[in-house]
């Protein structure tokens, strides 16, 4: 969908000598604007990272949102331009309690990310965006509650795993019918690649796979032009993470799928990286990306009822055990015998630093329940090969050493109900963590919810309902359905709803519960609810 005619909003100064004297006076041309080609909020609204006194306001002006120009993102040219916002107590925007300017940058595809401040805790907000004649549609944001402030009940969802090419967004659809406080991403919030092997529901729009900066723009416009998930965006406030998808299929750390030169590819890391960035309503003091370098790993705490430590585990983990060619690039099956590099004890997924910065979060949390929200699986899944047991390299199995050291730290600090949260698989699972998978004498000391795809294919069903024998903590695998987790908090109870659409190849998909479990407060593990 290349655009022909690409708007010049603001007409950059032909000569570099005039940019500087051209800028406020363009700035003004843009506030004047009518929009005629093309809506400029095309790609919605967002708000994420939410504090006890405010949020971000994300939104990108892109009047042409597939316009793969690098010179033009979203039919965009000229300098940083302008937008008007409002913040009202009323989603029918009458009371307004804050308005003003912001700027949408260009050097990062005309995104605003605006940190508001200052606003009281514990109350929700609407808000929108205004450019020229042009206003965006209302979006949903909310303040945390004060510190320490008793909180009763929360309601949440969380989401991974949505393939364009393999099927529509109903799923974001009947979240955003939940009425969730806020739902947390926990990756694959794109698809790098062209399916070239199974049926496809829907294209990628430029047929070919992202790598570059306007080949990622392309693909996050692309995906935030579907209704289902724009509506999701505007009705619920965003804690985003990531995983392999938004880069590359498997990646760690510099270490590509296909080994590739790690310095090259922490290029392709970096044009990455920024488009996630440009896309998400992330914190600009915290997340904006250097280079190939963006912290996205923050804490949210909702009164005294849970704490939210949001993990990245693809940017600092190590590369996959026992990489390297013909075919050790991505996720390969391990066992000990041909593989003992897996077990070392200098492995991280997490990196040391952002691991310290967790277990301290975990040590310092007063609240009731402490969730983990992370990318991939954490429990071990044993698969007899052979006769010895194999295991994979690309999610915590391959970094069994880290796993361990994290989950006794949680036990030797009495975290107080840890839960573990999950995507990547494609597939539900309900779990109970133990220090040691292998010893049935070691203790319970937390609990892990899988949530299966939004649409992306799931594995074979087969071969790890086969294993689950071998693997007695894993109480429910399910990989033939997509869809989403709903989780209802309260004090000393958590209900989690696993949510399954009816066809992720149709548009119009229904609804229905595969299955609710529960976790008990002071007791860790999965419950049938
Ligand atoms: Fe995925
Ligand atoms: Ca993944």
């Amino acid at each position: 969908m290349k655009s022909p005619t690409r708007r010049r909003l603001l007409k950059g100064a032909a000569g570099a000598g005039l940019v500087v004297v051209a800028a406020p006076a363009l700035l003004r041309y843009a506030a004047a604007q009518s929009w005629r080609v093309g809506d400029p909020f095309s790609l919605g609204v967002a708000s994420g990272a939410p504090r006890p006194d405010g949020f971000v306001l994300w939104t990108r002006l892109a009047p042409e949102p597939q316009s793969i120009n690098p010179l033009t993102p979203g039919g965009m040219s000229g300098g940083d331009a302008t937008v008007g916002y409002e913040i009202a107590n009323d989603p029918g925007m009458h009371d307004v309690v804050r308005h003003g300017e912001a700027i949408a940058e260009q050097a990062f595809a005309y995104s605003v990310h605006l940190d508001v401040r200052g606003l009281p805790p514990g109350r929700p907000y609407w808000y929108r965006f205004t450019s020229g004649d042009a206003a965006s549609r209302v979006g949903r944001a909310a303040t945390l509650p004060a510190p320490g402030t008793a909180l009763e009940r929360l309601r949440f969802g969380f989401v991974s795993c949505s393939n364009y090419e393999h099927g529509y967004f109903s799923a974001y659809r009947h979240l955003a019918d939940e009425n969730p406080e806020f739902v947390i991403f926990l990756g694959d919030y794109i698809y790098e690649y062209i399916e070239e092997r199974r049926p496809v529901v829907r294209r990628h729009s430029d047929g070919i796979e992202a790598a570059t900066l306007p080949t990622y723009r392309n693909r996050y416009a692309q995906y935030r032009l579907d209704p289902d998930l724009q509506r999701l965006h505007a009705e619920a406030p965003a804690l985003v993470t990531w995983d392999d998808h938004e880069v590359q299929n498997d990646y760690a750390d510099k270490w590509s799928e296909y080994f590739d030169d790690p310095e090259q590819f922490l290029v392709r890391r970096a044009a990455a990286y920024r488009a996630f960035y440009e896309h998400m309503p992330v914190r600009p003091i915290l997340s904006r990306p250097e280079g190939p370098a963006m912290r996205i790993y923050d804490r949210f705490t909702f009164g005294d009822l849970i704490e939210i430590s949001l993990i990245d585990g693809r940017q600092y983990r190590s590369r996959e055990a026992c990489y390297g060619p013909p075919d050790k690039g991505g996720t390969h099956l391990e066992t000990d015998a041909s593989c003992p590099e897996r077990r070392d004890a200098g492995r991280t997924m997490l990196g040391f630093a952002q691991e310290a910065w967790l277990n301290t979060g975990l040590a310092h949390s007063q609240a009731q329940w402490n969730l983990i929200a992370q990318d991939v699986l954490m429990a071990q899944l044993r698969i007899r090969q052979d006769n010895a047991d194999a295991f994979s390299t690309d999610d915590w199995d391959g970094y069994p050493a880290n796993r361990t050291r994290l989950l006794k730290r949680i036990q030797n600090t009495r975290v107080s109900n840890p839960v573990v949260i999950g995507g990547d698989a494609h597939s539900f699972f309900a779990n109970d963590l133990r220090p040691d998978f292998l010893d049935p004498a070691s203790p319970v000391v937390a609990t892990e919810f899988v949530g299966t795809s939004i649409s992306a294919y799931g594995p074979p069903y087969d071969v790890t309902a086969r294993a689950l024998p071998d693997n007695p903590h894993i109480h429910f695998f399910e990989s033939r359905r997509r869809g989403y987790v709903a989780i209802d908090l309260e004090r000393s109870h958590m209900q989690v709803r696993m949510r399954m659409v009816s066809d992720a190849a149709d548009a119009k998909a229904d609804i229905a519960t595969l299955r609710t479990f529960a976790v008990e407060g002071g007791r860790p593990g999965v419950v049938a609810a």
